[in-house]
């Protein structure tokens, strides 16, 4: 009996799918790419890099910049193959074309440097998501040029930093992003985002936060687009030690695991001759 045990990372949802569909067993004459031909998946993890360079905060809590800790939970993670980090001081800001082509899944942070990625990047970006490429949005990458071109929404919200505490609440207990987590997790010192959030409704909401003040926010929104998925988190102000917290690093691998491609690889969409004679 051929099990869900056999199936590589990244292709569970795609066995899911056919085994729902025709049984177990077709599964093997299916041929995938990438993450699930079983070399796990692979991530890069974008990293804006300026902050490090000019904050003493944020350079004692990240030395060797944001990325690095988030790079290295995850070279630890089941499932996953060459994690790579790539930063906007980089050649060609560190998406070029060989970059991104070699990435299932993208994570991106960034915050006071949005407007010096080129267009023709972040038009990059977009469209390797819609061939399949998995997008993972972290706190102030809601304002980022890759983010809100795949929206199409301004993506502006409230904000506020005077360090207070936050729950990020499940809101989908089922959801694989969810997997092996408490009913919320805390974060003592945090910036507050509220809503209203300016995004398209998420196809899946798997968090809600709510902090100190009052407010709330979707803290975990779920989108999919053309062929690839997005994954918005909230966590992780660059003067608090949010990539340190075993919990959030376990979310955003959660997010990966998830956006990792899967599913049908070609589609046509073109004028199409009729299958059956009609
Ligand atoms: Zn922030």
């Amino acid at each position: 009996m051929f099990s869900a045990r056999h199936v590589e990372a990244g292709s569970e949802c795609l066995y899911n799918i056919i085994s729902q569909q025709y049984g177990a067993e077709k599964y093997r004459l299916t041929k995938v790419k990438g993450a699930a031909m079983g070399k796990g998946i692979r991530v890069t993890v974008w990293n804006e890099g300026v902050h490090e360079k000019n904050n003493d905060i944020v350079r004692k809590l990240y030395p060797k910049g944001m990325g690095y800790p988030i790079a290295q939970y995850l070279r630890k993670q089941e499932g996953i193959g060459p994690v790579r980090i790539s930063e906007l001081d980089q050649k060609d800001q560190g998406l070029s074309e060989r970059v991104l082509k070699n990435a299932d899944v993208m994570t991106w942070w960034g915050h006071v440097a949005h407007d010096r990625v080129t267009d023709e990047n972040a038009a990059r970006v977009q469209q390797r998501v819609l061939e399949g490429m998995g997008l993972v949005v972290l706190h102030s990458g809601h304002l980022s040029k890759p983010f809100t071109r795949l929206m199409g929404t301004g993506c502006m919200l409230k904000w506020r930093e005077i360090g207070e505490r936050e729950r990020i609440w499940v809101v989908d207990p089922a959801h694989p992003i969810a997997d092996g987590l408490p009913e919320y997790i805390e974060l003592e010192h945090t910036e507050m985002y509220g809503e209203h959030f300016d995004i398209p409704q998420p196809d899946q909401l798997v968090f809600i936060s709510w902090f100190q003040g009052g407010e709330v926010f979707r803290s975990g929104c779920c989108w999919h687009r053309g062929r690839g998925k997005v994954f918005y988190f909230r966590p992780g102000h660059e003067t608090f030690p949010i990539y340190h917290n075993e919990q959030v690093l376990k979310v955003i691998y959660n997010g990966i695991r998830w956006a990792a491609p899967c599913g049908v690889t070609k589609i046509v969409r073109d004028h199409f001759p009729p299958i059956e004679s009609v």
